[in-house]
Formats: C-alpha cells, structure tokens, sequence
C-alpha cells in the first residue's frame, strides 16, 4: 500500500473525489498538512468526512509573514483540544525557506522553534518544508530531540540526507521538480508501506 504523506486536498476543487481515485490506485492513507489557521478547520474535517485521511496542524514558514503571533496560541490551543484525535497525526507544515527572500527570516525562525516546542510537547511527529536550510532545520530537531516527521521535496545533499534519515526523518522527493514547492501544492509524496 502506498501513503500520500503530503497532500493539500483542501487546495483541490473536489477532494473527496481526488481523495478516491487515489486510493482506487493504491494510495491507502493520505495525510493533509495545514499551512494557516485558516485552513485548521477545513483539513480536520476531511480527515473525518474522508477514509484513510489524517491531518496535520501547524504554520507553514511561507505563511509566517502574514500571521500574528496569536497564530502560535491558536495552534497550541488546537493541539491541546486534539492531540489525542486519532486522525491528528502531526504538527505541520512547518519548517524553513531561505530560498524565498521575501520571507523574514527572524519571524520564520521563531515560528519553527516554537512549532518544534509544540511537536515536542505533544509527541508528535512533523510534516517538515526546508529549502535552502536543511541544516538549519536539522540543528532545530537534534536541539528538541524530535525523532519522527517527514522532509517534503527534499533537496539537500547525500550528506544531509543522510543525517536527516538518522534523525528519524524520512524524505520525500515529489515536487522537486517545481520551481516553487510552496505553490506546488499537488506535490504529493508517496511511501510504500
Ligand atoms: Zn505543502
């Protein structure tokens, strides 16, 4: 059976359809990461409404510029009320762009650190964006000792590969291929399970 473990269904015009031509292929579980507050609600209640689905809760680093602070409580609000849901099934997507220079890089920082707090507290695993900060984002899992997640359109070295796969993260290499991951939103990893 293969796992989708990174798939923006809520971003598809008609997800509970798309959701089933993939299982009808083989995809048997497909976990939806959330990028915003905005879309908390939309991703939990798919994986609810759809079989197989799981979701993920946590603030996207492109997202970081336009978010308050307040975003950080609202997420640690949610993961307090859900944490034991069996459908939630980590804190993402979270990570670091260094890539895109629009993005301010001390708010982007702050923003992972506190999500990695989270991810600690809670035990869960992360749903992992890094682009030009793999070993950034590598120094941020070693520091809370988180030791279960997944790297998305992963791009870094044999070397930092290598590290990551020791930390306990696997990788994903969908959407590498894309210019830009964060608006490549069908960029799909899947793993065979
Ligand atoms: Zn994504």
């Amino acid at each position: 059976m293969f796992v989708d473990t990174h798939c923006h269904l809520d971003f598809l015009p008609q997800p509970a359809q798309q959701a089933e031509q993939a299982r009808l292929q083989g995809v048997g579980a497909i976990v939806v990461p959330a990028v915003e507050p905005s879309n908390f609600e939309a991703v939990r209640e798919l994986a609810h409404s759809l079989p197989g689905v799981g979701y993920c809760l946590g603030l996207h680093p492109c997202s970081v510029n336009g978010l308050e602070e307040q975003a950080l409580e609202l997420l640690k609000n949610q993961l307090e009320a859900h944490h034991a849901d069996p459908r939630l099934l980590g804190v993402g997507e979270i990570g670091l762009d260094l890539f895109d220079q629009g993005l301010r890089q001390d708010r982007m920082n702050h923003f992972f650190i506190e999500q990695l707090r989270l991810a600690r507290h809670y035990e869960l695993p992360v749903v992992l964006h890094v682009r030009k900060a793999q070993d950034q984002v590598l120094a941020g899992l070693r520091r809370f000792g988180i030791r279960q997640g997944i790297a998305h359109a992963f791009n870094g070295s044999e070397q930092q590969a290598q590290a990551y796969v020791a930390q306990g993260i696997v990788l994903g290499f969908g959407g590498a291929k894309h210019l830009h991951p964060c608006s490549a939103h069908s960029s799909s990893c899947l793993l065979a399970v």
